[in-house]
């Protein structure tokens, strides 16, 4: 088995570490890693400057660009052969709702599905300091997780699995619950402030969030329940619904 991992933290984020130590029993773990912090970059690519990999040994690799560049350069240039499993994580902070729209973490498992790999993204559904202080012992919880799935007689295809762990203590952990993505609702996201010479700046960020028609099978109700949220996602983002009712919707016209 081979692994490929990647987060948006960057390479010396807790969370990969975390992730490296619940992968490596399982096979062969190679890491392709941004440089630095590379959260909520979503899908971007970089196109208007070479990319300079780092080899730090002899299956770790750190780059100056993107989790989507990582992956895309792990699996086209750096790797002797394609990974079995694309996993990403573990985030510090929650990727549920809209936040995948959003994810770094989320976008390097998209990537890898776009090529054709398996993917899995895992994500801490607490605070960083709270990341910082239960990451470690959620280890096994992952290794559990990542064993089941490697186990399956088919992953499924097409599809990327968004996982989510409480931000309670391991033993507490109720079990897996297979979900949706809820809907999330910011308020004050934008903090206004002064730079040092008294101009006003905004920083995107903080403030508080709260969940919109909490349905029992939604990723922040398992979480909210105790539950390591798991929600199978493809990278088809056609609306079937409208698509249904096209006949009806174009008569009009
Ligand atoms: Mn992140």
């Amino acid at each position: 088995m081979r692994l490929l991992l990647s987060n948006d933290d960057g390479i010396l984020a807790r969370g990969l570490a975390a992730l490296e130590r619940a992968a490596s029993p399982l096979g062969e773990v190679y890491v392709v890693a941004p440089d630095r912090e590379q959260s909520a970059t979503s899908h971007s690519l970089t196109m208007h400057h070479p990319l300079r990999p780092v080899q730090i040994s002899e299956r770790r690799w750190q780059v100056d660009g993107t989790p989507t560049d990582c992956v895309m350069l792990a699996l086209e240039a750096l790797l002797p052969e394609r990974p079995d499993f694309v996993l990403s994580g573990v985030n510090h902070g929650p990727n549920m709702g809209e936040d995948v729209l959003y994810s770094g973490t989320v976008a390097a498992a998209m990537e890898g599905l776009a090529l054709g790999v398996p993917a899995v993204a895992f994500s801490f559904a607490g605070s960083v300091l709270r990341a910082d202080a239960l990451l470690d012992e959620h280890v096994s919880t992952i290794e559990r997780i990542l064993r089941h799935l490697m186990s399956l007689p088919a992953f499924p295809a097409s599809t990327l699995l968004n996982v989510n762990i409480p931000p309670i203590a391991a033993d507490a952990v109720k079990g897996v619950r297979l979900t949706r993505l809820g809907r999330r609702v910011y308020s004050e996201s934008l903090t206004k402030m002064k730079d040092p010479w008294g101009r006003p700046i905004y920083w995107i960020g903080g403030g508080s969030v709260s969940w919109q028609g909490s349905t029992a099978d939604s990723d922040f109700q398992a979480i909210a329940d105790g539950y390591v949220s798991v929600t199978p996602l493809h990278l088809d983002l056609t609306n079937t619904d409208i698509l249904n009712t096209a006949e009806q919707w174009w008569r009009p016209l």
